[in-house]
């Protein structure tokens, strides 16, 4: 039997980017003998795949038990009516937690949903947010929140500049929601991450310290922050947690067994994997020019298409896929496991979406990338890799807002191959030796949290 000083409930935002990094910080807290209990709603949980097995999930309700954002048909009726259940069936849940002799101290909240806070206050409890994107990003929502930044700007070549930024940005270059007219409500919701801050204890974001020191330093005058990345399972990095095979709680099943033996037959360094997250929806246009661009390149590929994507891809290309042989190969699949594939020795390089886990896990595993942003903080991530630092391209849009082939073409031959991009490879590897977790943060934070900890006596039968 193994005695726990500590509960934490852990309150993810119900997407698969949201949820992969709290899952992580979670099996950490685990380690170190804190209870861990994770509330999802009922409709993500509905559509997992498989459920971890070292975890305990609980289930809470954002008011559309069977269909959750799509159900809603708005995003603001979702967040609003998740707030008034949500707030409900989390409470339950905490009352009933209690009542069976298992009463939490700690609620580690997705900033997407700040009323956690009046939950964990209401009970008396420890409150700790959870950015689940890097401190440059929140740093530019914290300034739309206080009004800093005067947007929309006119001219996506206009310079702004952001209190903790050491140069200006570019228009183009901040997230979509804050330069978009249309993504008002959703904005609303990334500034509200900061209407209850001040009454947090902690904050903790999902980057590491190296990568962003300014911001980081910067915006600590302000909030008790702490960085915890990366959070990708340690048996990636250090190798910490013996049992760390599950890597996330999914809706997707990957394509495991396929997608390895087939890098297995490619040479090192030879294949562009190419991933654009879990939502991130591609114009068929774009799907086309970048099907193109993969095939002139002429490098082997592994492209996640996910099934709703499928129909975008040209006409017969996975059936001539099957056909080709010698340089050139490629594999399409629905969904893969993304880390075992960033790890693998065949990857030369990632065509992402710069999504922040996805950002993140090619960083913690030195793969360079040829940026391809698509919306949210991507733009942001995306010129981070390249101007900051330095370990990968941006693939340039036209006016229409596609990148076409030839543009992908140059970019994989650059980042893979030629003298040009050597810079880029050495770089990534740098911070592959630089980006791993470490015990002191970890424990830093913990004893913070509960500064008992420590003295946790573990009595085994
Ligand atoms: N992912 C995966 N398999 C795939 C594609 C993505 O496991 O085929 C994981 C990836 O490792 C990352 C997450 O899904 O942890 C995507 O998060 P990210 O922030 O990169 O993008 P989002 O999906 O939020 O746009």
């Amino acid at each position: 039997m193994t005695t726990h000083q500590a509960h934490c409930l852990i309150l993810p935002y119900p997407v698969q980017g949201h949820i992969n990094p709290m899952l992580q910080f979670s099996k950490r807290l685990q380690s170190k003998r804190i209870k861990i209990n994770i509330a999802l709603t009922k409709s993500f949980l509905k559509n997992m795949k498989e459920l971890p097995t070292s975890m305990s999930i609980e289930a809470i309700s954002d008011g559309y038990d069977d269909g959750g954002r799509d159900q809603a048909g708005s995003f603001l009726a979702y967040v609003t009516r998740f707030k008034e259940i949500g707030s409900d069936t989390l409470s339950q849940l905490i009352q009933k937690l209690a009542n069976s002799g298992c009463p939490v101290n700690c609620i580690v909240y997705d900033p997407f949903l700040p009323w956690a806070v009046e939950v964990a206050k209401n009970f008396g409890l420890v409150s700790v947010a959870f950015f689940t994107q890097n401190c440059a990003v929140d740093n530019i929502y914290y300034h739309v929140h206080k009004g800093v930044i005067k947007l929309p700007p006119t001219q996506n070549d206009e310079e702004i500049l952001i209190p903790g930024f050491s140069s200006p940005i570019e228009a183009s270059d901040v997230p979509t929601f804050v330069i978009s007219p249309e993504a008002e409500r959703i904005l609303e919701m990334l500034v509200n991450q900061f209407s209850n801050l001040d009454k947090v204890d902690w904050v903790l974001i999902n980057s590491f310290y190296e990568l962003e020191k300014e911001v980081i330093d910067w915006m600590s005058k302000i909030y008790p922050i702490k960085t915890i990345g990366p959070t990708i399972p340690s048996m990636y990095l250090d190798k910490r947690l013996h049992d760390d095979k599950e890597y996330g709680l999914s809706i997707f099943k990957p394509m495991t067994n396929e997608c390895l033996n087939w890098l297995n037959h490619q040479p090192i360094s030879s294949v562009v994997y190419v991933s654009f997250g879990s939502l991130a929806k591609l114009e068929a246009e774009q799907m086309e020019e970048l099907a193109c661009g993969l095939r002139n390149s002429n490098k082997n590929f592994l492209w996640v298409v996910r099934s709703t994507e499928e129909p975008k891809l040209p006409k017969n290309f996975i059936e001539e896929l099957k056909l080709t042989s010698g340089n050139n190969k490629g594999l399409v699949v629905s969904w893969c496991p993304q880390l075992q594939v960033l790890e693998h020795e065949s990857i030369g390089c990632f065509l992402t979406h710069c999504g922040w886990n996805s950002t993140l896990e090619a960083i913690s595993l030195g793969v360079p990338m040829v940026a391809m942003p698509q919306w949210t903080d991507q733009p942001t991530n995306a010129k981070f890799v390249k101007d900051v630092w330095e370990i990968g391209v941006r693939a340039k849009q036209d006016e229409k807002g596609i990148v076409r082939r030839e543009i992908i073409e140059e970019c994989i031959k650059l980042v893979m191959e030629e003298e040009k991009g050597k810079l880029i490879r050495e770089n990534a590897k740098k911070w592959l030796e630089m980006l791993w977790m470490k015990e002191e943060v970890q424990i830093k934070i913990l004893k913070n949290l509960f500064p008992s900890w420590l003295n946790v006596r573990v009595i085994k039968n």
